[in-house]
C-alpha cells in the first residue's frame, strides 16, 4: 500500500477568525470531497471554532498547532487535547522550529505533547529539522537521531499508526531556501531508518514523512517525486489558497506516479 500523499497548511500566527473563514472557503469548496490526498489545514487556536464549521461535510482535515501536555486543570493559557478534539481537530503540529527556538520546547517536553495528544486521538505531526549550524558542523543525522528518539519515548507500536513526522531543515523555513530533493531524500530515507529502529520496519513503511521549508507549486512536484516524501508541510504557500490549491494538485500528481 503507497502512504497516502498529505499536504498540510501550517498557517502559524496568521489570519483572524473571520480572515481564516476566508482562507479556507475556497479551498474547502475547490477540494470538496477528493480522497486522492489527504489535506490538513492548521489555523491558529482563535480560528479553529469557525473553520471546523465549514469543514464538517468535507474531507479536509483541521490540524492544530499546539497542544498541553496536560489535561485540564491550573495551567493558564494551555489548550488541551479534549479542548482541540471537541472543536473536531483531528491533528496537531508539535516540535515545530519556531516552538524549539523561540519557546525553548525541547525534545522531552514535546515527547509528553505527542503522548498526550496520541492519548486523546489526536495525530501529532512532529517537526525535526537541523539548523544551519548542525548542517554545516555535520551534525544533521545526529540531531534528527535525538529528536525522534527523544520525540518518540514511549510511544507505542500501535499509537504509531496515527503518527506523522515533517523534516523541515531550520535553514529552508520561510528563507525561500528548499532542500534539494536529493538532500531532503536523504533526510527522509534516515528517519525511515530511525522509525524502524525504534518501532519496526512496518511502522516505518507506513508512517508519512512529510518535507517542510519554503515548499512552493513550483518546487513540490520534484520534491514529491522522491520515494521517501510523503508530502508536504506548508508555512508561507499555505497563506494563499490558489497556491495551497496548486500544491494539493502536485500532490494528486505525484500519488497517481507513486500508485
Ligand atoms: C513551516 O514553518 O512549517 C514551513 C514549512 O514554512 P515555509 O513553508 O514558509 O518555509
Amino acid at each position: 500500500m503507497p502512504r497516502i500523499i498529505t499536504i498540510a497548511g501550517n498557517w502559524k500566527m496568521n489570519k483572524t477568525a473571520s480572515e481564516s473563514v476566508d482562507l479556507a472557503k475556497p479551498i474547502i469548496q475547490a477540494l470538496n470531497n477528493q480522497n486522492e490526498v489527504a489535506v490538513i489545514v492548521c489555523p491558529p487556536f482563535t480560528a479553529l471554532q469557525a473553520v471546523s464549521g465549514l469543514i464538517e461535510n468535507s474531507s479536509v482535515r483541521l490540524g492544530a498547532q499546539n497542544v498541553s501536555d496536560k489535561a485540564s486543570g491550573a495551567y493558564t493559557g494551555e489548550i488541551s487535547a479534549a479542548m482541540l478534539r471537541d472543536l473536531h481537530v483531528t491533528h496537531v503540529i508539535l516540535g515545530h522550529s519556531e516552538r524549539r527556538a523561540y519557546y525553548s520546547e525541547t525534545d522531552a517536553f514535546i515527547n509528553k505533547k505527542v503522548l498526550a495528544a496520541l492519548e486523546n486521538n489526536l495525530k501529532p505531526i512532529l517537526c525535526v529539522g537541523e539548523t544551519l549550524d548542525e548542517r554545516e558542523g555535520n551534525k544533521t543525522f545526529d540531531v534528527i537521531h535525538t529528536q525522534i528518539k527523544g520525540g518518540l519515548a514511549g510511544v507505542t507500536i500501535a499509537q504509531a499508526e496515527n503518527l506523522i513526522i515533517a523534516y523541515e531543515p531550520v535553514w529552508a523555513i520561510g528563507t525561500g531556501k528548499t532542500a534539494t530533493p536529493a538532500l531532503a531524500q536523504e533526510v527522509h530515507a534516515f528517519i525511515r531508518k530511525e522509525l524502524s529502529a525504534l518501532l519496526g520496519e512496518s511502522v516505518a513503511q507506513k508512517t508519512r514523512i512529510l518535507y517542510g521549508g519554503s515548499m512552493k507549486p513550483d518546487n513540490a512536484a520534484a520534491l514529491l517525486a522522491e520515494q521517501d516524501i510523503d508530502g508536504g508541510l506548508i508555512g508561507g504557500a499555505a497563506l494563499a489558497a490558489k497556491d495551497f490549491l496548486a500544491l494539493v494538485e502536485s500532490g494528486k500528481a505525484a500519488a497517481g506516479k507513486k500508485a
